[in-house]
Formats: structure tokens, sequence, C-alpha cells
């Protein structure tokens, strides 16, 4: 499932088009167009140029550059990967996937939207101010934010640890799978109330997340390496990577949650 780190390898594969004409917009399936037709997508984006893609959490931003006078309020698109979602480069002729719903059409080649379950998709901002919208509604990015606001945020949420990690609207980019992992890391209960850990543990949390966000950017993934929790998620046998206790799987939240009861005692 894209978490941020997997954004992030989308944001750099999107990067090759920016200073590109968008020579054509290809939808072969409308159902991951949010809020706007298909025709009206196309005609928004033909000819324009792709500028440099952003990332906030777990979204895509890639605004758009006009020729000259073009008008002021140029649209961004807004991309968002959901369960299954990605992005990537195709050439030409290369045989449309079953699972490629929209295809941007550059001189260097394709650049497809591919998404197999269709849980979320794209919008179009016509404006800025439209970003600016959607960008409100979610909290800082993960990679980005610094350890005081992390804290003053995690704690005014008064809730279990890992879904107050995993909303959005608190913090945007952590999914599933590096909450366990940066939980694990800090050695702090997923099940915890946010309220009752020390300035010392969201300190140590701050630092577990930011590390391991860094280096999982840079793979355009998270790592599923031996000594990564990640690495031992669909093992049978699950041990932890540090002082081989058998793992513990729960649900948390709603969501099914890994940890080691000794490094991450109650
Ligand atoms: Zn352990």
């Amino acid at each position: 499932m894209p978490e941020l780190p997997d954004v992030e390898g989308f944001r750099r594969v999107a990067q090759r088009a920016t200073n590109h004409q968008v020579r054509d917009v290809r939808v072969h399936d409308a159902q991951v167009l949010r809020g706007i037709t298909s025709d009206s997508f196309q005609r928004a984006l033909r000819r324009r140029y792709f500028a440099e893609p952003r990332r906030h959490g777990k979204w895509l931003l890639i605004p758009t550059a006009g020729a000259a006078n073009a008008p002021a309020s140029l649209p961004w698109v807004l991309l968002h990967f959901g369960m299954t979602g990605n992005l990537q480069w195709c050439p030409h002729d290369a045989e449309l996937h079953q699972h490629d719903r929209v295809v941007f059409d550059f001189t260097i080649g394709e650049l497809r939207y591919r998404d197999m379950r269709k849980l979320t998709g794209i919008h179009l901002a016509r404006e800025l101010a439209e970003v600016d919208g959607l960008l409100a509604e979610l909290g800082p990015d993960a990679e980005r934010i610094e350890a005081a606001e992390f804290g003053e945020r995690l704690t005014r949420t008064r809730r279990r640890l890992k879904p107050a990690l995993m909303d959005q609207s608190v913090l945007a980019g952590l999914g599933n799978i590096s909450t366990d992992e940066i939980l694990w890391r800090a050695r702090i209960q997923p099940n915890r109330a946010t309220t009752e850990l020390t300035s010392e543990e969201l300190g140590q949390l701050h630092r577990e997340m930011r590390t391991m966000l860094r280096t999982a950017v840079r793979a355009g993934r998270i790592p599923d390496g031996a000594s990564w929790l990640t690495g031992h998620r669909d093992e049978p046998d699950r041990r932890c990577p540090r002082c081989s206790t058998a793992l513990r799987r729960s649900r948390v939240g709603g969501r099914s949650t890994l940890w080691c009861p000794t490094c991450q005692p109650d």
C-alpha cells in the first residue's frame, strides 16, 4: 500500500515530465477522476507543461505551466494512490495494462496512472486556492514536521497512539506499515494513549520517525530487510529482529498491528 516513501518515489517518477508538454491525456477509466469529467480533465491539461511535482503526505501535487499569455490560474493535478496505485513511464508503443486508468502523453513517453482497486484517484485543482483547500484538511508532512509541533499535535488528539499517528489530519503520510515500524523502533506500545507519553518518549518517537522516513524515502519504499520489522511481517513464525521474541499481532484502531511484547511493553 503506497505510503509517504512510495509517493516520494512516484514524485521522482513524475519529475521526469517537468517542463515537458502534455501532448494528450487519455482517460481509459473515468471512475478514477474525482469531481471532473474526462472531457474537462483533458481540456484543462492538453498542451500545458508539467512543472516541478511536490509531495505532501501521501498526495502527489503536480502544478502545470502554460505557454506565454496563459491565464493566471493554472490547474494542478492532484494524485492519490489508495491501496494499489502507482505511476510509471512506458514507451509509446507499450501495450496498455488492464489497470492503466489515465495516460499522460509526452514526447519522451507515456506517464501512466495505474491502479487496480480505484479506491481514491485523481483530482484537478483549477487554481492554487483549491490546492490550499486540500492541504488545509491535512496535517503537516511527516517527513518535515518539527519535534515540538509533532508532540503538540499528537497529545492534543487524546487517543491511542497508532490511530493518532495514522490520522492524516494530525500528521500526513504515515500508513499501517510505517506506523508499526516507527513504534517498534521507538520501543513504544501502539495501544498507549497519546496523553500518557512522556516528553522523552515523544522525542524518541519523532527521531525514529524521521530516521526511518529518510532511509525509506531514499529507497522510494519502506525497506523490508532483515533488520526491519517490516521485513518480518509476512513470515509464518514472526520474530523480533532485535530480541527474537515472537511478535504479536492484534487490531489497534481497526488496523492489523504488529509489535514486540518485549521491546514494546505495556
Ligand atoms: Zn523485541
